[in-house]
């Protein structure tokens, strides 16, 4: 079993992360299999070293160990790139030059039903007509085209363990093109997407088990995918129930007061901490 921790370094560590780490962490652990630690900086307008360095000191306190030298994502560009030339070859990808607002008046109304996909309403496919032939073009939005790359394909399925939704996981080919429609795989500013990456790290890392905040189980389909359309293995998933504070309300990075550091520095140890996690998620 190979696990991994996957932060942003956007921001210090909230009970979120601490909960996340320690349960992908315990998952290896218990099984004899390896954790690893991943940071996501392909954001490099909000990724700081600070963070980073901030984020292993945490870890360090919380009693998380990463059995390899981290993987940085923005040291992967290339990989990305051989990945979206693949997809790009297969004619699967389309640029795209729609700016938010041109998507939402595309969609008529869409505070009203437009269905909305896990990176927001589901894309209208206004640029799905332009030219995929050529080189790849490198400072563009590039679209999967969905209906192009679920080809004759019924649907797809993944394994879950998660405490919300155990068993096996199947995504129609309806649901596809209705509900997630023409994600992003390149962004303009980025050259990558968190979907194509995390897709490629996780396979270059070996993971086996993925375990992460049930807030990104809406996008795990498009991973599945993904692993299907560049021949990479599909992993187990472990989607975590995400901790809350007292009013219910899901954490975000921005509560700074429920950052990891602001427990250190109120004297809590890591194992108060745990204690106090382990209730709040086991609560019925
Ligand atoms: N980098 C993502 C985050 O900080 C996690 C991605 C993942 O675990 O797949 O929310």
């Amino acid at each position: 079993m190979r696990t991994r921790f996957a932060p942003s370094p956007t921001g210090p560590l909230h009970l979120g992360h601490a909960w996340s780490a320690w349960s992908a962490h315990d998952m290896a652990r218990a099984a004899g299999g390896a954790f690893l630690l991943r940071i996501e900086d392909i954001d490099r307008q909000r990724s700081k070293p600070v963070w980073e360095a901030r984020i292993e000191e945490d870890l360090h306190w919380l009693g998380i160990a990463w059995d390899e030298p981290p993987l940085r994502q923005s040291e992967r560009m290339e990989a990305y790139h051989a990945a979206l030339d693949v997809l790009w070859d297969r004619e699967l990808l389309y640029p795209c030059t729609c700016t938010r607002r041109d998507i939402a008046e595309a969609l008529s109304a869409p505070q009203e039903g437009a269905p909305m996909g896990p990176d927001g309403p589901v894309y209208p496919g206004t640029c799905r007509g332009r030219p995929r032939d050529g080189a790849r073009p490198r400072d563009a939005h590039l679209r999967l085209d969905m209906g192009v790359a679920l080809g004759g394909l019924a649907g797809t399925a993944f394994e879950e363990t998660g405490p919300l939704r155990p068993g096996g996981v199947r995504t129609e080919r309806e649901t596809y093109l209705d509900r997630i429609g023409d994600v992003v795989l390149a962004r303009r500013d980025f050259g990558t997407s968190y979907h194509l990456s995390v897709v490629v790290d996780d396979a270059a890392q070996g993971i086996t088990h993925v375990v992460r905040g049930a807030d990104l189980f809406e996008a795990t389909p498009i991973h599945v995918l993904l692993q299907r359309l560049l021949d990479l293995p599909t992993p187990v998933y472990h989607h975590h129930d995400l901790v809350r504070d007292d009013a219910g309300k899901r954490l975000a990075k921005r509560d700074d007061a429920r950052s990891i550091e602001s427990y250190r520095a109120a004297g809590w140890t890591a194992a108060a901490l745990r204690t106090r996690l382990d209730r709040a998620l086991t609560a019925p």
